[in-house]
Formats: C-alpha cells, sequence, structure tokens
C-alpha cells in the first residue's frame, strides 16, 4: 500500500445465482483486484445467492456492517481515507437509515452480469398465468393462514410514505396498439400457422410445438437462435385485479402522473414501462409483471397502506428480517403475487402510483427456434411446456403467462374437428403472435462441418437441435460429396410412449445418416437391463459413452452443445464431461475443469440453459 493509494478499506457483497457457473463472480473479481490493489477487508464479504434469496445474506450483511465500519474508523483513530473524504458523525457518506432502505443496497451492488441468462431467470419466476381466474377463485388460502410469529419486536426497516401520484382521466376513445410500447425492434405479428401436441395425454408435461408463418416478415433466422414472444397478461387476471383495487369501472382512464406542488416524491417520473397517457386497463395487461412474486420492499410498502392491525402486523412480518422463512414458504415459494396479497388481506388499500412503482416490466419471453430457416425460409417452429404452477396447494394452480396464453391461442389448432384446423385458408381465422428477434448469440453449429457435433438436450432442450440436424440435412442434401462431421444427441424424457419429443424425426434423421448417434435415457421408465439402469439421465449416457466423446472433443476438434434447464442438468453435465475428461485424459479434476474452460472459450462448448 503506498501512502498515495486512495483505497485501502475494502469491503464487498456479492449478488448472483449459484446456478450459473460463475457465482458472483463480478463481485469476486472486484474484490480480488481492489486486494491486489492494496485494498483490505475490514469486514466480511458476503455472496448473496438468488436461487435461495438474496435476502438471507444481504440483510445480515447491512444490518452489521454500520458496526463494523465505526469501529474501523474508530481504530484507525479517524485518520482512515476513504475517496479523501474523512467520515465522521457528521461527515460521511452512509448514515445507518440508509443503510436500511433496500434502495440504497443499489449502491453497493455488485452483481453478476447475465445477459440473456438473467432475463431467462425472470421468465421463470414470473411465467405463471391463468386465463380463468376469477376473484372468488382466488380466496386467500395459505397466505391469509401465515402463522404470526411471536410477539418480539420486528426489525421493519422504515420506508419513506412516498408513492408516485397517478391520477385516471376520462379515455378519448383512440386505439391502443400494443407494439408502441415494446422497446423491441423490430416487432412482427405472425399468424399461428400450426400446433401440435408432441406429448401423450398422459405425460407429466403438456409440450406443444407452434408454428408461425413468418413468410411476409423478412424474419431470418439461424438454428440455435432464439426469439421473443411478447405476451399479455391474461384478461380475467387484469380484471380481477381491477376489481380487487375498485378500478373497474375506471379501466379505460388514461394514466397521468400528477404534478403537485406538494409532492413529496420530487422529481417523481413514471417507471420507463408504464407509458403515460395509456388506459389502465393497457398498462396492465402489456406493461406489468402482475404475476411477479412482490418484493420485501412492495411487501412493506403494502403494510402501509393495511388498516386492520392484524393484517398489517403479518404483512410486517413477512418483509422483517424474523420473518424471512415465512416470507420464503408463503410468498416466495408459494408463488404469490399480488392479486393473492390482496385478497389475503382485505384492508390493504394500496394507492396506485405505488403498485406501478412496484410492479416490474412485464418481460418478452425467449424461445429457442426448433426448425432451420435453410429448409424453411417461411416457417419459425418453436416448442414449450406449458407451465403450470406452483404445486403447492397455497395458490390456485396457475399457467404461466405466455405458455398459458399460447396454448389457448393453439387451442383450436389442436382440436382435429374444428373449423379452424380444416379450414384451407388458415390466414383469416389465425391467431397472431408478436415476436422480435434475439441478439445473436454463438449456439450455432461450427463452420467447419466436417467437426464432431455432440448435442445435449433432454425434454424441450431438443428444439434447436432439431433446427441443426434440419440445418445438416438440407446442407447434405446441397453437397452430397461435401465431408460432415459426426453428430451425436444425448436426449433425455421420463417414458418411452409419453414424452419422447420428435421421435419420428429422429428416427428419420437416423435413417438418413444425418445424425450418427441417438442416445436417448428414460428417467421413469422401469429399467430393463444394466445398460438401461445406469442410464437414466443424460449425463449417465455421456458417462457410458465417455472413451468416444473424449476422443472427439479432445482429437478430433469436437464441438459440445448443451441446452437445458440451467439448475440440474446444466450442471450435472458439466460434472460429468470433467470427470470425463479426468478419466480419460489422465488429469486431474482441475486439470479436466481447465480443459473444459478452455473448450468454452474457444466456444467448442457451449450452454444454451435456461431456468
Ligand atoms: P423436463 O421435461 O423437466 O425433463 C426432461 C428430462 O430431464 C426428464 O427425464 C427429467 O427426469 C430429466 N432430468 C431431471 N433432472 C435432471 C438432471 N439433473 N440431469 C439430467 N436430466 C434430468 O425438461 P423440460 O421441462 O423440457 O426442461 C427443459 C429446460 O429447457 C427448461 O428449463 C426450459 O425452460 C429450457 N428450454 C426451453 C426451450 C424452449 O424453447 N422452450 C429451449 C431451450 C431450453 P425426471 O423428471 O424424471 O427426474
Amino acid at each position: 500500500m503506498t501512502r498515495h493509494s486512495p483505497l485501502t478499506s475494502l469491503l464487498t457483497c456479492g449478488l448472483g445465482d449459484s446456478e450459473y457457473t460463475y457465482f458472483c463472480n463480478g463481485g469476486k473479481v472486484i474484490d480480488k483486484r481492489l486486494q491486489e490493489l492494496g485494498a483490505r477487508h475490514f469486514y466480511d464479504t458476503g455472496h448473496a445467492d438468488d436461487c435461495v434469496g438474496l435476502e438471507l445474506v444481504v440483510e445480515p450483511w447491512i444490518a452489521g456492517l454500520w458496526t463494523a465500519l465505526t469501529k474501523h474508523f474508530k481504530s484507525s483513530g479517524g485518520q482512515e481515507e476513504m475517496n479523501g473524504a474523512l467520515p465522521s458523525a457528521s461527515n460521511t457518506l452512509l448514515k445507518p437509515e440508509m443503510l436500511h432502505m433496500e434502495s440504497q443496497i443499489e449502491l453497493l451492488r455488485l452483481d453478476d452480469s447475465r445477459g440473456r441468462d438473467s432475463e431467462v431467470l425472470e421468465q421463470g419466476e414470473v411465467n405463471r398465468s391463468d386465463s380463468s381466474t376469477s376473484v372468488k377463485e382466488l380466496e386467500p388460502s395459505l397466505v391469509r393462514s401465515i402463522p404470526p410469529l411471536s410477539q418480539a419486536s420486528l426489525s421493519i426497516p422504515a420506508l419513506p410514505p412516498e408513492y408516485l401520484q397517478v391520477h385516471l382521466r376520462e379515455s378519448l376513445g383512440q386505439e391502443e396498439s400494443q407494439e408502441s410500447v415494446t422497446s423491441l425492434d423490430p416487432v412482427f405479428q405472425v399468424p399461428i400457422s400450426k400446433a401440435i401436441q408432441l406429448t401423450a395425454d398422459d405425460a407429466i408435461k403438456t409440450t406443444l410445438l407452434l408454428e408461425l408463418d413468418i413468410s411476409t416478415t423478412g424474419f431470418s433466422y439461424q438454428p440455435g437462435d432464439a426469439f421473443n414472444v411478447i405476451c399479455p397478461n391474461s384478461d380475467s387476471e387484469v380484471h380481477s385485479l381491477l376489481q380487487r383495487l375498485q378500478l373497474a369501472d375506471q379501466r379505460e382512464h388514461r394514466v397521468f402522473l400528477e404534478i403537485k406542488a406538494d409532492t413529496k416524491k420530487k422529481g417523481a417520473v413514471l417507471p420507463q414501462h408504464v407509458p403515460e397517457g395509456r388506459s389502465l386497463q393497457f398498462i396492465l395487461t402489456w406493461c406489468l409483471e402482475i404475476r411477479s412474486i412482490p418484493k420485501k420492499a412492495f411487501v412493506r410498502a403494502l403494510a402501509d397502506y393495511t388498516s386492520d392491525s392484524a393484517e398489517k402486523r403479518r404483512l410486517q412480518e413477512l418483509c422483517s428480517k424474523q420473518g424471512a422463512s415465512d416470507y420464503a414458504l408463503y410468498v416466495r415459494d408459494a408463488a404469490a403475487c399480488l392479486l393473492d396479497l390482496l385478497l389475503a388481506f382485505p384492508s390493504c388499500h394500496p394507492p396506485l402510483g405505488l403498485l406501478l412503482e412496484h410492479l416490474p416490466k412485464l418481460q418478452p419471453r425467449p424461445y429457442s427456434c426448433a426448425s432451420s430457416g435453410l429448409c424453411h425460409p417461411d416457417k419459425l417452429r418453436f416448442v414449450f411446456n406449458i407451465v403450470e404452477f406452483p404445486k403447492s396447494e397455497a395458490v390456485v394452480l396457475r399457467r404461466g403467462v405466455c405458455t398459458g396464453w399460447l396454448a389457448t391461442l393453439a387451442d383450436p389448432l389442436l382440436q382435429p374437428n374444428t373449423e379452424a384446423s380444416q379450414a384451407d385458408n388458415r390466414e383469416d381465422w389465425a391467431p397472431k403472435v408478436s415476436i422480435s428477434p434475439r441478439a445473436v448469440n454463438s449456439f450455432h453449429l461450427p463452420s467447419d462441418h466436417s467437426a464432431p457435433v455432440i448435442m445435449v438436450g433432454p425434454g424441450t432442450g431438443i428444439a434447436p437441435f432439431i433446427g441443426f440436424l434440419q440445418h445438416r440435412e438440407k446442407l447434405q442434401e446441397q453437397h452430397p460429396d461435401g465431408s460432415f462431421g459426426a453428430m451425436w444427441l444425448f436426449f433425455g424424457c421420463r417414458h418411452k410412449d409419453r414424452d419422447y419429443l420428435f421421435r419420428e424425426e429422429l428416427q428419420h434423421f437416423l435413417a438418413r445418416g444425418i445424425l450418427t448417434h441417438l442416445k436417448v435415457s428414460f428417467s421413469r421408465e422401469t429399467p430393463v437391463g444394466e445398460a438401461a439402469a445406469l442410464a437414466k439421465y443424460v449425463q449417465d449416457n455421456l458417462q457410458l459413452h465417455s472413451q468416444e466423446l473424449a476422443r472427439l472433443l479432445l482429437e478430433e476438434d469436437g464441438c459440445i452443445y448443451v441446452c437445458g434447464d440451467a439448475k440440474n442438468m446444466a450442471k450435472d453435465v458439466n460434472d460429468a464431461l470433467a470427470e470425463i475428461i479426468s478419466r480419460e485424459a489422465g488429469v486431474d479434476k482441475l486439470e479436466a475443469m481447465k480443459t473444459l474452460a478452455t473448450l468454452k472459450e474457444e466456444k467448442r462448448y457451449l450452454q444454451d440453459i435456461w431456468s
């Protein structure tokens, strides 16, 4: 540490998600670098995990911070430099009350930059909806029965009683188009030209394939690309929320920010995703994630507008430090949304501005292209499971916001005898979906067609590989004398006869020699024979073919692609690959992991993993 270094003291709290390979990497890298520059820790480093709840680490970390700061500055005799400012009681950058305000956490946040993955994480978190939910059906159950904690005093951070003040003005009756509110560009409205249910009726999950007609759009894609679907919240749910807020008769009214001289919230603006002058109905339908799980700051704010003292206390408990496990159980794990809380706490009457401030942006949902633009330039196919949750008895079973909506749109096409499914000219009645391309990624086939390709994709993780195989088939047709490398596919499903997605297509690719090796694992079939017993999951099959895989990857410049669930599968597959490399190359686990990291850097180990 030199005399000139302005930085001597260090504290970090990294925020991350342990589902991802580089957990809290941003925080760790900065921490390490600052130490290299001479800074020293005076307070424990926090690594908060979104997987289990950031607050479990963040809250105690913040709670202890002030004491640590005071102790540190006292022990350094008040001479410690902090960006040139001498901290003292009157001249300090942080004040205790600031440390208790969640918004101030931003000051200290070293969040991981997760790009697409973070969006997908949000998708997983909010991917719920119900096209037929009414207020009556949503009668409060578990949330209402949250047992009160002991009467011990609660540590509830203070919240300023400020919120955006908005007013509703009667509509002039103009049309409202949904495209103009999205920041995505370009957006195409395309008809659904085909819908197929890929799973048997008795499968655990229902998987649908939708085909979009993109012939009039100029939308182009490569296999491995993903695209966004812009989806609305369900009408019935928006209606229920409006009813509960006693705003149903003003749903067509336009929302404006109220600028009053006495407004407490200085310089207030509506959040960027809430367009001023749009109707309330429109904003709740297209702009706000009304199904998001209310964060503690939101619950805390709701408590301030709850008149019944028992209800208020219960809401306060939920957002208190002591109530962390109740919040996790009754709100987060039960996937309760704003409407659930409002129904469970009938004396809660929050102002509209507060809701506009706390409800996050309704995100477009990403899907992988499950076709090849080379074979079908006018069509775009994708697959998805109809998401249903939560699995707890706490809240009424709902469908995912987007998958539920898509399933409803697809429904007439799935019925064999309806006018819709038999019509010649489907354009007349075909339901339309707004889509937008996603940023270019590197999950593409190798440019050298002779390089071996290993694909690992259980469940709907198979989607991009169907595109890969179609693409390769077309290329092989176009270049019959070309040199094409082996294509291995490791697919996994539960039952042979219920959820073996694309079974016929895969047999077709095998028969044509496009797919050279197909290894399927069935996780819930009664095992027959030793090999079957060993290969419950894709990674078990990888292990069974460890020699060939090591050769393809380490000696023949092969590429491995993994697509599907980030939480368990991708991690387990990564572990299996490390074991395979360690065993086959005769190196220790650490060396094997370095090899995998090199393969990633060389874009020969690619993941497209979703939560
Ligand atoms: P799934 O049906 O839940 O599971 C498919 C198979 O994987 C089942 O046999 C399951 O077995 C097995 N499995 C469970 N845990 C595993 C583990 N740790 N390792 C390996 N296999 C395991 O799959 P899914 O719901 O389709 O999930 C695919 C994921 O891919 C989702 O996260 C989805 O969001 C994502 N994704 C979607 C798209 C898209 O375009 N829609 C594209 C790419 C990826 P058991 O259940 O019997 O244990």
